[in-house]
């Protein structure tokens, strides 16, 4: 078991577009262990692998319960497919330890990828479940686009990155989701949000 050096915002490979994996090799399965420990040993839901140095188009998460059974999933050159709706989300990143921010996504994804074998598995998050919202979140950092580039609050997230002591944000970066943002608004206009410890 390893536990891998999480690398935290601010390192230039989180910003650094990842490669296609073209050989499931015995170095790449042990770095895919690695994530898991990692991800494990931090309490995350998913870890991908410019996290812990590695520009590889690699991501794992899981996305059980305390009191479930693990469900760990490995996704290797992934490719969202198809993603639609809109909620926002509270989300955290262990490569911004203690950060938890209101952020865009989609409700409904649809992806494709390879598991451990190299097998092709297509699978569909629907409802903007934790699986959904997570697999949009590890896709993005093996993009180089990481959760606070969907921020619906610029200031609110100005302030927390201060408070703990990360870099600033990255004005660039930001995503323009103007029709993500006003469907999610119409949501919140039909469905008051319901505050609850996630
Ligand atoms: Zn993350």
């Amino acid at each position: 078991m390893t536990v891998l050096k999480v690398i935290t915002y601010g390192n230039n490979i989180l910003r650094t577009p990842s490669k296609e994996v073209h050989k499931i090799s015995a170095k790449i399965q042990k770095l895919i262990d690695d994530m898991f420990d990692t991800m494990y040993a931090n309490n995350g839901v998913g870890l991908a692998a410019p996290q812990v140095g590695y520009n590889y188009r690699i991501f794992v998460l899981d996305d059980s319960g305390e009191k479930e059974q693990p469900r760990p999933k490995v996704f290797i050159n992934p490719k969202i497919i198809k993603k639609h709706g809109a909620i926002n989300s509270y989300e955290g990143c262990l490569s911004f330890p203690d950060v938890y921010i209101n952020v865009r996504r989609c409700e409904n994804v649809i992806i494709k990828a390879k598991d451990i074998k190299g097998r092709p598995f297509t699978l569909e998050a629907t409802g903007g479940i934790l699986l959904a919202r997570a697999i949009q979140h590890e896709y993005d950092h093996l993009e180089g686009n990481l959760f606070i580039d969907h921020t619906r609050n610029r200031f609110e997230t100005e302030n927390i990155l201060q408070e703990k002591g990360l870099p600033a944000l990255e004005p660039d970066n930001l995503l323009e989701e103007a029709e993500l943002e006003e469907k999610i608004q119409e949501n919140e206009v039909k469905n008051p949000p319901v505050t609850n410890a996630t």
